[in-house]
């Protein structure tokens, strides 16, 4: 412990002096407010301290007291359906206790003290455990089951009692046997956000996570445990695609990290993700959601610990052996928190006034992504997979943050504004994406759906790389210039866009398309423009291929329900036959 007193204060940095016993990173309370604060710096004495409240009126000469704790988070049964700010305050308590304007220096714990859980033991007594082994369950909400864990620290240790009953987060459940001493273990654990969760082993990825949007499962799939960037124009349809991964995605739990900038964006997210329902349960989706949410009367260094706070929170059910997503809002807010910071601690500016370390910062938070081997014997497996927008200024992608971002993340969705003008939704840029798990996981592909999955997915892209260079064509000289294996081209493109890559998030149907349809319907539109490249050899003139009923069929394709992809599978297999005959041709 030690106390100081501040000397300087710059908006969200205070400096303060007599602070030799504090340890970087501890958390702080500073001045009579008791704001809450974290050092960042410590030269000898003098500590620079991020404050995460407003600090006006604060004064040199007032005190400060360091915890001598780093900022952490709690971990229990709870974080389920919580709106958390960034450094963990349920914003619902803080509301009650002081208004919507939130009132500095309120500690607000993370988890309900007060609620109890039914706790079921999955051990019993003179068992031997280990970190990570599960102890017991409680049912947090009603679509996830909290794993109640061994916490990190204990290696080995023989259970000496533990039984079923209804805790809160502080009581006992069980107590074992450590090293000869009695260890008691609560269902509350607490972590310190800037370092990442221990985990067994980490493991390639080798599964898509399937979100059930066909431009991103076939053409530019996220691994299991992987990364990817979303720039996020305005208008762009960022938030649908937020909202659609969020609810579709083939992960069990959700945590999203809300860091607007504008007080309204915020408030949006605060407003439509409670409304959200989970698809497949019909229950709403925060039952397995947490939410880190930045409100606008925070400064902005609540940012940067926001993505801690939520990354931490993700990581702790990842230990439990879930399938997480996490998703970031934006990253670049983050960003610019790290800018303002590092300017006031006067350090020397990078690339447009962000620290040098911006690209090592960015880097550390998608490394905290991934597949891996939880601890505890039973070496069950969990994921993480990080999904970060960024906002570049004017969607100018050579930015710093996006660049950093680029370096790091292995998925690229390119949102282009202008698609989302043409109404084209998901309006993600199919010549400017790119993936780089498709090799990894296209083992996965043809195991799942089809030997010919990845050699599909090739046709289909040169397809759409050949449109490109025919309209730039046509935008010349005109359509004429065309060959009819050019139109024909132009034909098949504009049906990979219409009735493959466009999907309607707001269609009963469309909006989730599982990976066999997926497979399907690509093979669907493929058929169709082998079968009449064919008979264009055979001299059977285009304009009569495109009268063609079954286009009429290929375009419903996207809209054909689930269990009925057997009309798709005969669609294929007739696909030859459904060509004109050969009476055009002529004779030799
Ligand atoms: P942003 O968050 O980038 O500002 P939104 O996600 O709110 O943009 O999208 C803007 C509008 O675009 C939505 O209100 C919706 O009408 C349309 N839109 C976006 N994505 C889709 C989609 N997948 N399907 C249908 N409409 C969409």
């Amino acid at each position: 412990m030690s106390d100081g007193r501040v000397i300087k204060v710059s908006g969200p940095l205070v400096v303060a002096e007599g602070m030799a016993g504090a340890r970087m990173y501890d958390v702080v309370r500073v001045g009579e407010a008791k704001l809450i604060g974290e050092v960042i710096e410590l030269r000898g004495g003098r500590a620079s301290i991020q404050v995460y409240e407003e600090t006006s009126g604060l004064r040199p000469g007032e005190p400060v007291h360091s915890t001598g704790q780093p900022l952490s988070v709690e971990l229990g049964p709870g974080l389920m359906r919580s709106i958390f700010d960034g450094i963990q305050r349920p914003l619902d308590v803080i509301r009650e206790l002081s208004g919507e304007y939130i009132a500095r220096g309120l500690e607000v714990p993370g988890l309900d003290r007060q609620k109890r859980w039914a706790f079921e033991p999955v051990v019993s007594g003179g068992q031997w455990v280990q970190a990570g082994d599960v102890l017991g369950t409680v049912q947090e909400t009603v679509l996830v089951q909290h794993k109640v864990m061994v916490p990190p620290g204990v290696e080995r240790g023989q259970v000496l009692e533990i039984s079923p009953g209804e805790y809160t987060i502080e009581e006992v459940v069980a107590v074992l046997e450590v090293e000869g001493t009695r260890r008691e273990i609560t269902m509350l654990q607490r972590w310190p956000v800037r370092r990442g969760r221990p985990v067994s082993r980490r493991l390639p990825p080798e599964s898509p996570l399937v979100t059930g949007q066909r431009v991103i499962d076939t053409f530019f799939p996220i691994a299991k445990g992987g990364t990817a960037c979303i720039p996020g124009p305005f208008g762009s349809g960022k938030t649908v695609v937020q909202h659609q991964l969020s609810k579709w995605a083939d992960a069990e739990i959700i945590v999203f990290i809300g860091c607007g900038e504008r007080g309204n964006e915020m408030t949006d997210v605060l407003l439509e993700f409670p409304e959200l329902k989970d698809p497949r349960s019909g229950e709403p989706l925060m039952e397995r959601t947490v939410l880190v949410a930045n409100t606008s009367n925070m400064p902005v260094a609540a940012r940067e610990a926001s993505v801690y706070t939520g990354l931490t929170i993700a990581e702790y059910y990842r230990d439990m052996g879930y399938q997480v997503a996490l998703m970031a809002d934006s990253t670049s807010r983050w960003a610019e928190a790290l800018r303002e910071i590092s300017g006031r601690l006067e350090e020397m500016p990078g690339e447009e006034g962000y620290p040098a370390y911006l690209g090592s910062r960015v880097a550390e938070f998608y490394e905290r992504a991934g597949r891996v081997v939880c601890r505890g014997a039973d070496e069950r497996q969990g994921a993480l997979s990080v999904v970060g927008a960024v906002s570049p200024p004017g969607g100018d992608l050579s930015e710093p943050v996006t660049q950093a971002t680029l370096r790091v993340v292995k998925v690229f969705w390119g949102l282009d504004d202008r698609l989302a003008a043409r109404k084209h939704f998901p309006a993600i840029n199919w010549l400017t994406s790119y993936s780089l798990y498709s090799d990894r996981l296209d083992g996965y592909f043809r195991q799942h759906m089809g030997d010919d999955f990845p050699a599909l997915r090739r046709e289909a892209m040169a397809l759409l790389q050949h449109e490109a260079e025919l309209q730039e064509i046509v935008r010349l000289v005109g359509l004429d210039a065309l060959s009819p294996r050019q139109r024909m081209t132009l034909e098949t493109a504009k049906s990979l866009r219409e009735d493959f890559l466009y999907q309607s998030a707001f269609h009963e149907v469309d909006t989730y398309c599982s990976m066999p349809k997926q497979y399907r319907i690509l093979k669907l539109i493929l058929a169709f423009h082998q079968a009449a490249s064919a008979a264009m050899e055979r001299g059977v003139a285009l304009d009569r291929i495109l009268q063609l009923p079954v286009r009429e069929r290929i375009v419903r394709a996207r809209l054909m329900p689930e269990d009925r992809l057997a009309e798709l599978d005969d669609l294929i297999a007739g696909m030859s036959g459904a060509m004109p005959g050969r009476e055009a041709r002529s004779h030799a």
